[in-house]
């Protein structure tokens, strides 16, 4: 299908329809004997609960004709939100047995209760240690790797757990259709986790990368230069990353998302901008050339790649937000593309555009017009200066708003900014695409 609105659509279709299989299942093989309507009611909220805590092994699969619907930042939002309202109707579900049947309080007697009534205990309290974690991750001050590790142990351990306790208690899932839904699920989920964590990263290390080159660029940023070794590499639109792991194997939970931002065009040699913020990019000035690298990728749907038909493009960057407008005009200017880019770019200094000596150098190559907004302008300085705000914005954008496409990647305060500024400037929104580089 290449309609991608209607592929969106269907992928949302489907997921409804997965969420509620459960249901429409026990609908058409009822119980032979019912248990009156809020124990009912109670089991549904359980079922739909489980069957979407299920469904997040899917969304966290970097499926990649998913991702390519919505990109990964819309996709861990829905994974976040489905989350929290799995969370809810796993939380409803015993409540609701414990005010209308509350003989079953006794079930929270772990020592003495029966041990369908100790999974459900374990794998709610696993499923709001992950929420917990996860949405207070950074007060807790928990880094990143170890929070990741966790979370999928947790999330194995709560699925796993709560379709136990379903078996425990043998109700519905006594019944063989019930059964065989519920064990497609769960050999789905055991599959992708499969996939994801030893498949995927296995067929990796058949393609290896050798760093080429690790130079420093203004504003603390690092170019890491990888060449494929003993393989073709890949081609990619401008504006996509790549999960990245250097040295030891890609079979370590050490992977992290870059924007390439070298020409897509290019096999032989692949390029990322990497500014040192925490523990691992703080590292990458110090990797030396040979060192073996892994790619997952590409991924991401931020590119200049899906709009051949608009008449230009206006590039709103912050900071290492460059990498991959970077990638968009080194592609454009090597395929001559005649098109009109408008360049906005805001960093701290003068000093710290990074690949502003290339930037310059593309003018020769493309039609491009630079809107450099440092914080302070240098002695003599006669361009913007401050923040990229509505007032910056409406003297550049082209008066026919919806002629160009929009791309905004910088710090989330600033996106937040632009987007809500070209919202009121008549942008339209099907014209605004943002990549977010913060997404945990
Ligand atoms: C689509 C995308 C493209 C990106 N492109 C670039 C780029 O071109 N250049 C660049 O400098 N940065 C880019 N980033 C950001 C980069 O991935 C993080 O800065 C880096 O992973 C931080 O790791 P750290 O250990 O140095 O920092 P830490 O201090 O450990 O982490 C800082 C924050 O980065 C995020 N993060 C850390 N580790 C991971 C991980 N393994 N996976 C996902 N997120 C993580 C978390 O939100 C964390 O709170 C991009 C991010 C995304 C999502």
């Amino acid at each position: 299908m290449h309609n991608p609105i209607a592929l969106a659509a269907l992928w949302i279709l489907a997921y409804m329809v997965i969420c509620l299989l459960p249901l429409g299942v026990v609908l058409l093989h009822p119980a032979p004997d019912p248990r009156g309507f809020w124990t009912e009611f109670s089991v549904a909220l359980g079922f739909i609960g489980l069957a979407l805590m299920a469904l997040q092994f899917v969304l966290a699969a970097r499926v990649n004709r998913i991702e390519a619907s919505y990109g990964i930042d819309i996709l861990l939002l829905f994974h976040r939100y489905t989350s929290v309202v799995a969370f809810g109707l796993v939380i409803i579900h015993p409540l609701i047995l414990f005010v209308t049947r509350p003989e079953t309080l006794d079930l929270l007697n772990f020592p003495e209760a029966p041990w369908r009534a100790r999974l459900a205990v374990i794998s709610t309290l696993a499923f709001c240690l992950m929420v917990v974690t996860t949405i207070w991750r950074k007060s807790l001050r928990i880094p990143y790797e170890p929070w990741r590790a966790a979370h999928s142990v947790l999330a194995v351990v709560a699925v796993g757990l709560g379709f136990g306790h379903g078996i425990g208690v043998g109700f519905y899932l006594g019944q063989f259709w019930t059964i065989v839904l519920w064990s497609g699920f769960i050999a789905i989920a055991l599959w992708l986790i499969l996939y994801v964590r030893l498949v995927k990263p296995w067929m990796m290390t058949k393609k290896p990368y050798l760093v080429e080159e690790v130079k420093p660029q203004r504003g603390d940023v690092w170019t890491l230069a990888l060449r494929p070794m003993g393989h073709d590499g890949f081609t990619f639109d401008p504006g996509q990353f790549s999960w990245l792991t250097l040295g030891i194997t890609p079979l370590s939970m050490r992977e992290h998302p870059f924007s390439m931002s070298s020409n897509g065009d290019r096999r032989d040699r692949v390029e990322f901008g990497i500014k040192a913020l925490g523990d691992f990019t703080s590292r990458i000035k110090d990797v030396k050339p040979g060192t073996k690298a892994y790619l997952d990728g590409p991924y991401g749907v931020f590119t200049t790649e899906r709009y051949w038909d608009t008449a230009g493009f206006v590039l709103i960057a912050g900071g290492v937000g460059i990498t991959p407008m970077h990638s968009m005009l080194i592609t454009a200017a090597e395929r001559q593309d005649d098109r009109p880019f408008l360049l906005i770019y805001s960093a701290q200094s003068w000093d710290d555009f990074t690949y502003r000596e290339d930037l310059e150098a593309f003018k020769d190559k493309l039609d491009l017009t630079i809107i450099y907004v440092p914080r302070e302008g240098p002695e003599g300085w006669q361009g913007e200066t401050g923040y990229v705000d509505k007032a910056l914005l409406e003297r550049h954008i082209p008066h026919h708003r919806g002629s160009r496409q929009y791309f905004i990647c910088a710090a989330p305060v600033m996106m937040d900014v632009v987007e809500r500024a070209l919202f009121e400037l008549d942008v339209p929104v099907t014209h605004v695409h943002m990549e977010h580089f913060n997404l945990a």
